[in-house]
């Protein structure tokens, strides 16, 4: 009897590493230090409601770099050695991010960087230099983030006053910039800094650690570019991200984004091979057999998904994961991947 439970434990606990949430067990939860440097895998601990009414939270990455969050908004905070430099600004966030690096140090605000010209993530920005009331804070953006702005008429984020190339160089520390995680939006970038032997990289609307992704990949423009970015991603050397999103991101929160996709690609191309074009060309209406067909492949598919992600996360699932399903199938389509 002793070794059947035994047994029994052991396939439970097989079955249970092939389920979706299996990740969790992998990570340490803690409540957010300012001091404290977070260790690899650890996160701060608390749900979203949580997160949404703390005015803010601040997770110490390393010697000089804090994870600030603010209304489930992320952003990155270096303290150099005369002054303070902020990657992002989220819309309705700026005056506790202000308060936030008020409690991390008396040095003054000298930068902010624009991740993407998406006002969500960099709107405040404009509302910080009017609470300050300081004209020495530089507006850093690459050159795709300004001309963004520019073309789409983004107006409430404070203008770009200098461009950055290949390198953002602020008060001796270096960030490389890579301008290649472009499915989101084509001008998105990502910032990698090592300080203190920690590699940290500040990666907006890619990943979302600890949760689905937010509807149609967070309304990505490029789904196969999106999926490209997940991959390159786990190639690149970094040690903890900050995904302006939910919580701290570790490498093996961008492989279970990459397992979905997967997943996600492989049953779009099973519902593909099972569907029968030619039993949806029976109306008149232009594209009433463009809908029957893509809904009876995305329905497949979503099935599909759902047998291994919905467990334990039905509501999220539900909200969310028939828009992957669709956003990846219409990219697809159009390639004929
Ligand atoms: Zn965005």
């Amino acid at each position: 009897m002793k070794k059947f439970s035994a047994k029994k434990v052991l396939l439970a606990a097989a079955l249970l590493s092939l389920t979706a949430n299996a990740q969790a067990a992998e990570f340490i939860y803690k409540p957010a230090s300012m001091t404290e440097i977070a260790v690899n895998l650890q996160k701060v601990e608390g749900g979203h409601l949580e997160r949404f009414k703390k005015p803010y939270e601040i997770q110490r990455l390393s010697d000089n770099i804090y994870w600030v969050s603010a209304a489930n908004y992320n952003v990155t905070v270096l303290v150099g050695k005369e002054g303070v430099l902020l990657i992002d600004a989220p819309m309705h966030t700026g005056k506790q991010i202000l308060k936030a690096i008020k409690a991390i140090t008396d040095k003054p605000l000298r930068g902010i960087v624009y991740s993407h010209a998406h006002a969500d993530h960099v709107g405040d920005s404009s509302l910080i230099l009017k609470e300050l009331g300081d004209e020495n804070i530089d507006i850093y953006a690459t050159e795709e983030v300004s001309d963004a702005l520019l073309s789409h008429g983004v107006t409430l984020p404070a203008p770009v006053t200098k461009i950055i190339g290949e390198q953002l160089v602020f008060e001796g520390h270096t960030f490389e910039v890579y301008k290649d995680l472009d499915g989101h939006t084509p001008d998105n970038t990502g910032f990698l800094i090592e300080d203190g032997g920690r590699k940290v990289l500040h990666a907006i609307d890619l990943v979302h650690p600890d949760q689905l992704e937010f509807r149609s990949f967070s309304n990505v423009e490029n789904a196969i570019a999106y999926k490209n970015d997940i991959d390159k991603l786990l190639k690149m050397d970094w040690d903890v991200m900050v995904t302006g999103h939910s919580n701290l991101g570790y490498k093996e929160d961008v492989e279970f984004v990459q397992q979905y996709i997967r997943d996600i690609q492989n049953y779009i191309h099973q519902g593909h091979a099972n569907a029968d074009f030619s039993a949806h060309l029976k109306s008149d209406t232009p594209f009433a057999w463009y809908a029957g067909y893509s809904d009876e492949v995305i329905d497949f598919a979503t099935d599909l998904l759902a047998k291994k992600y919905r467990e334990g996360r039905e509501e999220e699932f539900d909200i969310v994961a028939r828009s992957h399903v669709k956003v990846m199938f219409w990219a697809m389509l159009a390639r004929a991947l």
